[in-house]
């Protein structure tokens, strides 16, 4: 079972580090395939720029042999909608293999905002990390029933079939993110115990996130 976590990555911390390895863990994935984000359609611009935000990707997992960077969304033209990129990955590996979206609840929150997103799950799972920090996340009516119809609370389900349905994780919390990481760096505030080493000499190296955007 393969794990997929997009993200604008910009920068990749250790919150998303968390995410996976506790993921990976909870549910057996094989491997998790990280997948930088080229022109979020819901999402303001990145400050990085692709290549930049890929490199302290591939930084941040090089000691994770389970972890790695898939760059098909950068190398896309146009906007890089999920469900295009799950399309391709289940064309490339498969009818068989288990699929799992990987979300943080505050991204499965906005998820009706996504490009034709009632069909991602034909092309995989969807598993949704909770965390105990987390904030109560009211979801609109019809992504509620959408959220029920395919809820399943056995994991077997997800290693059973392909794709079809959303499940819930709980995973240790760890409140950092990347809005703040940028701030912090603006700002010339310490940031070593958000983020991987290897990244922060990067960032430095590259004088990233020195500006506070306009
Ligand atoms: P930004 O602050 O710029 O919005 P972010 O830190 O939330 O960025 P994203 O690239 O938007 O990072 O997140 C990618 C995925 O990682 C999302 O599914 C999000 O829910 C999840 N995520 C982000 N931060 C954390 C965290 N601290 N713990 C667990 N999951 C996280």
């Amino acid at each position: 079972m393969i794990g997929l976590l997009g993200g604008t990555f910009d920068p990749i911390h250790l919150g998303h580090l968390r995410l996976a390895q506790a993921l990976s863990a909870a549910l057996k994935l094989s491997m998790v395939r990280f997948i930088p984000a080229a022109v979020p359609p819901h999402r303001p611009q990145p400050q990085a720029s692709a290549h930049q935000r890929a490199h302290m990707v591939s930084l941040a997992i090089a000691a994770c042999p389970e972890f790695m960077l898939d760059t098909r969304e950068l190398q896309r033209d146009g906007p890089s909608y999920t469900v295009n990129t799950l399309q391709a990955l289940r064309a490339e590996l498969g009818q068989h293999v288990s699929l799992c979206l990987l979300l943080g609840q505050d991204a499965f929150a906005g998820l009706a905002g996504w490009h034709h997103w009632q069909t991602l799950l034909e092309y995989g799972h969807i598993v949704i990390a909770t965390r105990p920090d987390s904030a109560t996340h009211d979801y609109s009516a019809k992504l509620q029933r959408w959220h029920d119809a395919h809820h399943v609370s056995a994991l077997e389900l997800l290693h059973e079939q392909p794709a079809g349905c959303i499940y819930h994780q709980a995973i240790p919390a760890l409140p950092v993110s990347a809005t703040a990481i940028r701030a912090a760096l603006a700002k010339g505030e310490a940031v070593d115990a958000c983020l991987s080493g290897a990244v922060l000499d990067y960032i430095r190296a590259e004088q990233l996130y020195l500006n506070r955007p306009c």
